[in-house]
């Protein structure tokens, strides 16, 4: 199957968008969570997800917050300002979407988590050494995470079991070996320093895997963001990706 993968969609609807736009034809899509938070337009967003084929969703600890599952005190005051706008917009169908989203899903060799394998809600993966500690925490070849925005491929090598980090280019193709922790990196709002919107394309049958970015109008959304009341920080950061 071809598989579209996102994740960190944060209400970001230009983003979803031009990523559904650039993917072209898929058989499937695997949605990492975090569809709300931050963002403009969580409904939309929500909409539009579940107009995607053969869809699997994971709840994200921003769509545990935004439906009121979620512990908020690690959240700072913008997040937790953000949220509370993002839990008053919510539709009672876009809730219920949500609260159907499952914390851990498992899809053929793939494990499908938003944070880490360890702890599928909070965990952040941004060195080898906590990812490391996750390579126990699944049974098969390969796990999916999102949660930090940042593209990545941790690799466990089976030799002492060392785990390396890898970012290879957007568009290269990178022939998955067993066992790996992936990222795509984040839809709707990129950590990386680039600003475009980040994903991934999945062979699911020759385990390949491609990350991709697009443009989108970002000028666009943080007009959307700026009338909403959102706020300052979380509006500047999409023109550089921070
Ligand atoms: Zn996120």
């Amino acid at each position: 199957m071809r598989i579209l993968i996102i994740s960190d969609i944060h209400a970001n609807l230009e983003a979803l968008q031009a990523v559904i736009d650039a993917a072209g034809e898929v058989d499937a899509a695997w949605c990492l969570g975090d569809v709300v938070g931050y963002g403009p337009s969580p409904n939309e967003c929500v909409d539009l997800v579940q107009q995607l084929p053969n869809l699997i969703c994971l709840m994200g600890n921003h769509d545990a917050a935004a439906i009121g599952i979620g512990e908020t005190e690690s959240f700072n005051p913008e997040a937790r300002l953000s949220i509370e706008w993002q839990q008053e917009q919510l539709t009672e169908a876009s809730q219920e979407f949500l609260q159907q989203t499952r914390e851990r899903q498992q899809a053929g060799d793939y494990t499908l988590v938003h944070g880490s394998p360890r702890q599928p809600l909070f965990e952040y993966l941004l060195d080898t050494e906590s990812a490391a500690l996750s390579f126990q925490y699944f049974q098969g070849n390969f796990s999916l995470v999102g949660h930090t925005h940042i593209p990545v491929i941790f690799k466990q090598s089976p030799v002492m079991e060392r785990v390396t980090l890898s970012i290879p280019d957007p568009e290269s193709v990178t022939q998955l070996q067993p066992r790996s922790i992936i990222n795509p990196g984040s839809v709707g709002q990129p950590r990386d320093r680039d600003p475009r919107a980040a994903y991934a394309i999945l062979d699911d049958e020759r385990d390949q895997w491609s990350f991709r970015r697009v443009e989108y109008p970002v000028d666009k959304v943080q007009e959307k963001m700026k009338a909403a009341g959102l706020p300052e920080r979380h509006i500047i950061r999409l023109e550089s990706g921070w």
